[in-house]
């Protein structure tokens, strides 16, 4: 198999066995790289540099006969919202296309300390906002199973990363589905752990009740190896869960027999794709045949998750933003004839079409008068969403259904009708309005292109999402094939 396929724990055993050092297997990520990202166009900016050096470290530890951590030498890609000391964190926006951070985020640390190497950072909807990554102020991502279509967002330069044999392990960040939608039109693994899981400390925020960062990878075990790096208690993160660390790779090859696994009624019904549907429900026949049992589920309120995360989320966005305004960071307009009308024109040339829609609507919904009506509103009802989901997951170990109602989309196909973008996100963004983890694995393919399932669990329970994962992966027989670049 080519080499830029290969999962984090084959490389692992290549790199221990002297088979290859890490400077070469940096150097064949990027040669990679450099052959597809024309077409692709997956990265904002490449860390080569950076790379050979950090890979040049991990050779100097392998000579010195150090055991190696099973993530050392291995390559991976960051979403460009996520600071990195000293290189551009633009969040594909026009806002902050000079902004260089003077730290890095603490994942960013995480898998330095962890001995990965760093290929560089990754295209996205801008500010996260979106499905497609059609939204960034810089370029349009292509889907690498089929490049007329997009690769999903707001994560897409991540998920094809990986998706393409870019990079091995990639993270993203999700508010309403973003690790996962991508994830699953590009044919990955991809994990929203639960909300304070893991650290956002030098994550740019986009709604903070929302807001995580997690995996992208080739399979459920390498997921789970980058999980353990990522995951732990951070002081810089107020909303960050103290508590002793998991292993999260002591949940593989853990049997699911007797196992409870509900399925939604409200996300497999009106809204999913005949032929998406047609692979979940393969999915559960081979859940079924693995020992799990399998029942309907209900979430009764399922049907406000959109109206609620788009005011929710356009309240925080519209908070969140206000500090992009010429002063401190990023874009200043310099005709500007005063501090307002500099305000005023940074902010109006910065900001993108999607963007300017969100900090609208947001003001919208916080402001006097409304608030009552529109946000605190949202905010109660997001707790009957998360309610839902309390009761389901009372009986039921964990929840199944499809990640994204269709497969990937052509481009251009949902630019000019926000709504049906928004729709796109219908069964993961439940899940970040109700803090729970879920991950999305591949599940076989419809017209050629991939299906993604998604699993979601109780809080700080992605062990048993990674032990059904990994079953799954196991029996279903959907790895091994590759997208032809
Ligand atoms: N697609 C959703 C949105 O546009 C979710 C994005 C995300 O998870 N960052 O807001």
């Amino acid at each position: 198999m080519d080499l830029f396929y290969m999962t984090a724990h084959e490389l692992h055993g290549k790199l221990t066995a002297g088979e290859i050092s890490a400077g070469e297997l940096c150097r064949a990520f990027l040669d990679r790289l450099g052959s597809v990202e024309e077409r692709l166009q997956a990265f904002i900016t490449v860390t080569e540099e950076m790379a050979l050096k950090q890979a040049g470290e991990v050779d100097k530890r392998i000579a010195a006969g150090e055991k190696l951590p099973p993530l050392a030498g291995i390559p991976i890609a960051v979403k460009d919202n996520m600071c990195l000391d000293g290189v551009r964190t633009t969040c594909a926006s026009k806002i902050l296309y000079n902004f260089v951070p003077p730290y890095s985020a603490t994942v960013v640390e995480k898998i330095k300390a962890a001995g990965m190497v760093i290929l560089g950072k990754t295209n996205m909807d801008e500010f996260a906002m979106g499905s497609s990554t059609e939204n960034s102020g810089f370029q349009i991502t292509s889907n690498p199973w089929d490049t007329e279509r997009v690769p999903g967002g707001s994560s897409g330069g991540s998920a094809v990363s990986v998706a393409a044999g870019e990079t091995v392990l990639a993270l993203g960040s999700d508010t309403g589905g973003s690790i996962r939608q991508p994830a699953s039109l590009c044919g990955v693994v991809g994990m929203k752990p639960t909300y304070g899981a893991v650290s956002r400390y030098g994550l740019v925020a986009f709604a903070s009740s929302l807001d995580q960062i997690g995996p992208f990878a080739r399979d459920v075990a390498d997921c789970a190896q980058l999980l353990n790096v990522i995951t732990g208690h951070d002081p810089l993160d107020s909303t960050s869960a103290p508590g002793e660390k998991t292993d999260y790779t002591a949940f593989l090859n853990r049997d699911i027999k007797g196992l409870k696994v509900g399925v939604p009624r409200e996300y497999m019904g009106e809204g999913i794709d005949p032929g998406v549907r047609k692979e979940i429900e393969e999915a559960l026949k081979v859940l079924s045949s693995l020992g799990a049992d399998i029942e309907e589920a209900t979430l009764p309120h399922s049907r406000y998750a959109i109206p609620v995360y788009y005011l929710i989320a356009t309240a925080e966005a519209s908070s969140n933003l206000a500090r992009y305004d010429g002063v401190k960071y990023g874009l200043r307009d310099e005709d500007a004839q005063d501090i307002v009308d500099m305000y005023m024109k940074s902010r109006s040339r910065g900001f993108g079409t999607e963007v300017k829609r969100r900090i609208m609507l947001g003001t919208y919904a916080l402001s006097a008068g409304y608030y009552d009506a529109y946000y605190l509103k949202a905010l109660k009802a997001r707790t009957l969403i998360k309610q839902d989901f309390d009761r389901a997951l009372d009986r039921f170990d964990v929840l199944v259904c499809p990640t994204s109602p269709g497969t990937a989309f052509r481009k251009g196909e949902k630019t000019d009708d926000p709504l049906q973008m928004y729709l796109s996100d219908i069964t993961t963004i439940s899940v970040n309005l109700a803090g729970i983890p879920g991950i999305s694995v591949p599940a076989g393919f419809s017209g050629g292109l991939p299906v993604g399932m998604q699993i979601m669990g109780r809080p700080f329970d992605e062990g048993t999402l990674i032990r059904v994962a990994h079953a799954f992966e196991g029996s279903a027989g959907h790895r091994g094939r590759f997208p032809s670049l």
